[in-house]
C-alpha cells in the first residue's frame, strides 16, 4: 500500500514538473516577411534560387529541436525579397509587435527576413518599438534547399536569444552565423558568404553558443522604451534620399532630388563626409527651400563628427551611423522637427 502511494505520488510529482517546464518555456512569434531563409533554388548547389518561396510553418518544421526551446507561434507578415520592403510592411511589423507584447501574447519576437535590407528594419524597429521584450531579426545567405542551408542554425539561435532573460533590455538585435549584433551598429558587409553581417564600429554584441547568448557587451544609445519617436498606424514617413558623392559628381542627382520636394537628403560623403563644390552649391539651395541634409560618410567606418574640412560644418553629421542608418533616423528626427540644431541633437542621443 505504502510502495503505492509513493508511486502514485512520483507520477504526480514527474506529470507536474513537466507541466511547469512546458509552462516556463518562453513563447516566442516568428513573424516571417520572406528573404532566402524562405528561398529554393532547383539543385542544392545551385547559386541562383527564389527568395521568398517556403512558408513559416515549412521553415519551423525544418529545424530539429527547435520547439524544445519555445512554444511557438508563426505569422506570415509577408513573403518578399527585402529590397522590395516598404513602409507599409515596417508599420505592420511595428503594431503586430505591439500587440503581441501588449496583450502579453509572447516574451520574445523574432522576424525571418531577407539579408539586403534586414539591417534597415532592424534599426526601425530599434527605434520605435516601445517594450522592452527581446526582438530578433535573422535570415540566411543560402536557400533552404542548399547543401548546408545556413537558415536552420540562424533561427534556432534567433528563437533561443528572444527567449532568454539576457537578451531583454538590450534593443532589436540580428543574429547570423553564431553572431548577436545591435541593430544599430550592424550591417551587411559580405554580398554571398554565411559570415555576411558585421558590426564595424563596434563589433558585435556577443555570440550564440549552444542556444545560449554570451553577451560582451550592450548598447547605451538610446533605443526602443527610451526612443522619443511615436508612430501613428497611419504614419506618413518624411520622405528621405541618400546621394552618394565620388569623383567629380555631378549636381544631377542632388538638383532632381530637391526639385522632386524630397524632405530631406543623407550625403554618403567621400572619406570624413566631404563633397565637392557642385553639391555644395545645391545644398544651399535646397537648404533654402526647406530640404534638410545629413553628412554622412560611403566609408564603413569612422563615421562623421563635426570637425568639418571645408564649407558643410551647418549640416548635421550621421556620426557613427552608415548612410542608410541615417536615412531611417533623419526620417524619424523630422517626424519631429525641421530645425537642424534639433535633428543634430537626435543624431547625437541615438
Ligand atoms: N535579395 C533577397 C532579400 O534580401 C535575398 C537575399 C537574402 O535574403 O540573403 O530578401
Amino acid at each position: 500500500m505504502k510502495t503505492r502511494i509513493l508511486l502514485i505520488a512520483a507520477i504526480l510529482f514527474t506529470a507536474f514538473s513537466t507541466a511547469g517546464n512546458a509552462r516556463q518555456k518562453p513563447r516566442i512569434t516568428i513573424l516571417a516577411t520572406g528573404g532566402t531563409i524562405a528561398g529554393a533554388a532547383q539543385g542544392a548547389a545551385s547559386a541562383s534560387y527564389t527568395p521568398g518561396v517556403i512558408s513559416i510553418e515549412n521553415i519551423i518544421e525544418s529545424v530539429p529541436g527547435i520547439r524544445d526551446l519555445a512554444s511557438l507561434d508563426g505569422i506570415q507578415i509577408c513573403n518578399i525579397s527585402s529590397q522590395n520592403m516598404e513602409p507599409a510592411i515596417w508599420l505592420k511589423l511595428l503594431f503586430t509587435i505591439d500587440s503581441l507584447f501588449t496583450n502579453n501574447l509572447a516574451d520574445g519576437v523574432v522576424i525571418t527576413h531577407g539579408t539586403d535590407t534586414m539591417e534597415e528594419t532592424a534599426y526601425f524597429l530599434n527605434l520605435t518599438v516601445k517594450h522592452s521584450k527581446p526582438v530578433v531579426l535573422t535570415g540566411s545567405m543560402r536557400p533552404s534547399t542548399s547543401l548546408s542551408a545556413d537558415g536552420p542554425f540562424n533561427l534556432y539561435n534567433a528563437v533561443a536569444l528572444a527567449g532568454s532573460a539576457s537578451a531583454a533590455g538590450k534593443g532589436v538585435m540580428v543574429v547570423m552565423n553564431d553572431y548577436i549584433f545591435s541593430a544599430d551598429d550592424v550591417t551587411k558587409s559580405n554580398t554571398v558568404n554565411p559570415m555576411a553581417f558585421s558590426s564595424p564600429n563596434l563589433g558585435p554584441l556577443g555570440y550564440m553558443r549552444d542556444g545560449i547568448p554570451v553577451f560582451y557587451r550592450a548598447p547605451l544609445t538610446r533605443h526602443t522604451v527610451n526612443s522619443e519617436f511615436v508612430i501613428s498606424r497611419d504614419e506618413h514617413l518624411p520622405q528621405v534620399e541618400i546621394i552618394m558623392s565620388y569623383a567629380f559628381s555631378s549636381n544631377i542627382a542632388i538638383k532632381a532630388l530637391i526639385e522632386t520636394g524630397v524632405d530631406g537628403i543623407v550625403l554618403a560623403g567621400v572619406g570624413h563626409g566631404n563633397y565637392n563644390r557642385d553639391i555644395a552649391e545645391e545644398l544651399e539651395w535646397g537648404y533654402a527651400r526647406g530640404v534638410r541634409f545629413v553628412r554622412s560618410s560611403r566609408i564603413i567606418s569612422g563615421g562623421v563628427d563635426k570637425a568639418a574640412e571645408e564649407f558643410d560644418a551647418k549640416y548635421p553629421v550621421a556620426g557613427l551611423k552608415s548612410p542608410q542608418k541615417a536615412r531611417i533616423l533623419l526620417m524619424l528626427a523630422m517626424t519631429q522637427s525641421k530645425r537642424s540644431s534639433e535633428i543634430q541633437r537626435i543624431f547625437d542621443e541615438y
